[in-house]
């Protein structure tokens, strides 16, 4: 079997957030000669820099052309070493890389007949725990609509946990810092970095409490700091909230500082957790070393796809680390974690992010996988189990390398 060509798209989303944030999943589709093709993701749906992503699956898509899909560690060392930036890494070049290197896999599933889970090693874990992540923004498929009122008040927080809770859920994620900065009154500068000032903890702490409250003590609560937080606030924050039985404390500082990351990690007593900005094993590697980090969150569409997320993931088991998929994008790469989940023995949690409600979302492929009562069924369905329906192909913004 050989690579013939590779269609690079970006879909077209609707812009749910009107412009404010954009949401672009940009997707390469790898065909074969023997009539296969295999869907991967570049992982830079949102945030900016969807157009380099697109641009960079084009640039790799002429140094796999002729070559077999099924001899993916190859191709993968190929992109990684003889591209000349590949080395170098970092997001564009890593997100390109993943989004081929998860369509190899899917190719190769499709070719044998079997779900990639079954390649990787089979199941470890049958079914899979989600969470409900990023609630300070509600959860529902209105969500990060800008438009609606900002999850301001404690019983705002209180009134999403309730909501989560009927689906199934226990456990949530939220960030009590992130939206806050829009202060609802006026009253003052929010900020994020340097010391913050009681008003600002404290605004946190209530809006955590009320999900411990609602929740009860059997509700897991994972605390999002994105990166907006650094060392001084983030340890601040993190000792006022210790109290309130934190399962896991995800991004306090710089994704790529190991040093301010083992400061934060001496400093509280609660799990650490990053990695959706960190790439390969080469950038995972300090963070283990130094145990500054508990669970690993590798983006599979960012990190080096399935190949390297693996890797990752073993490499993060032998220091007793757990690990976690970072999982915000279409549904091919919500299909291409749920498969790599299933089989990591170290599996802590799987993410259910607000994005995967939106109908933006869910339209767009010819599968629509959810959780139920709080747990994820692993597709059987060949490859990733998981493809870009025939319309949103046709309407997607597409160039063709052959
Ligand atoms: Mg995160």
């Amino acid at each position: 079997m050989k690579i013939q060509s590779v269609d690079c798209m970006i879909i077209d989303s609707g812009d749910p957030c009107k412009g404010r944030n954009s949401w672009h999943p940009v997707i390469v589709k790898v065909n074969t000669d023997e009539g296969i093709s295999g869907f991967g993701e570049v992982g830079v749906a949102y945030g900016r820099g969807y157009r380099a992503g697109f641009s960079m699956i084009q640039d790799f898509a002429e140094v796999i052309i002729g070559e077999d899909p099924m001899k993916n560690e190859k191709i993968w060392e190929k992109l990684y070493r003889t591209t000349f930036w590949g080395l170098g890494g970092g997001t564009i070049i890593s997100a390109g890389m993943s989004a081929i290197d998860i369509a190899l896999w899917d190719i190769k599933g499709k070719a044998l007949g079997l779900p990639v889970y079954q390649l990787m090693g089979g199941k470890t874990n049958e079914k899979l725990r989600a969470y409900a992540s990023q609630i300070q923004f509600g959860w529902g498929p209105e969500h990060v609509v800008p438009e609606r009122d900002m999850m301001i008040r404690p019983e705002d927080y209180a009134t999403v946990t309730k909501k989560v809770m009927e689906e199934g859920y226990t456990c949530v994620k939220v960030d009590p810092l992130a939206l806050s900065r829009q202060e609802p009154d006026g009253k003052g500068e929010w900020k994020t970095r340097g010391v913050l000032s009681d008003r600002e903890l404290s605004t946190a702490y209530d809006r955590v409490a009320a999900i411990r409250e609602t929740g009860g003590k059997d509700m897991d609560i994972i605390i999002e700091l994105h990166s907006y937080t650094d060392t001084i606030s983030s340890v601040q924050l993190g000792q006022r909230l210790e109290e309130l039985n934190i399962f896991y404390y995800e991004e306090p500082v710089h994704p790529l500082n190991p040093k301010n990351m083992l400061e934060v990690h001496r400093s509280l007593k609660m799990p650490i957790a990053s990695g959706e900005r960190i790439y390969g094993r080469t950038g995972f590697r300090e963070f283990l070393e130094d145990r500054s980090l508990q669970v690993v969150q590798p983006d599979i569409c960012l990190c080096g796809g399935l190949t390297e997320a693996k890797k990752i993931c073993d490499m993060a088991n032998t220091y007793d680390c757990a690990a976690q998929i970072h999982v915000c994008g279409s549904p091919i790469s919500k299909a291409a974690a749920l498969q790599i989940e299933a089989v990591l023995p170290n599996f802590l949690i799987h993410e259910h992010h607000g994005w995967a409600l939106h109908p933006d979302c869910r339209n767009t492929c010819l599968y629509d996988y959810q959780p139920e009562n709080g747990y994820y069924e692993v597709p059987d369905k060949p490859g990733i189990g998981q493809e870009l329906r025939p319309e949103v192909m046709e309407k997607a913004v597409k160039v063709t390398i052959k």
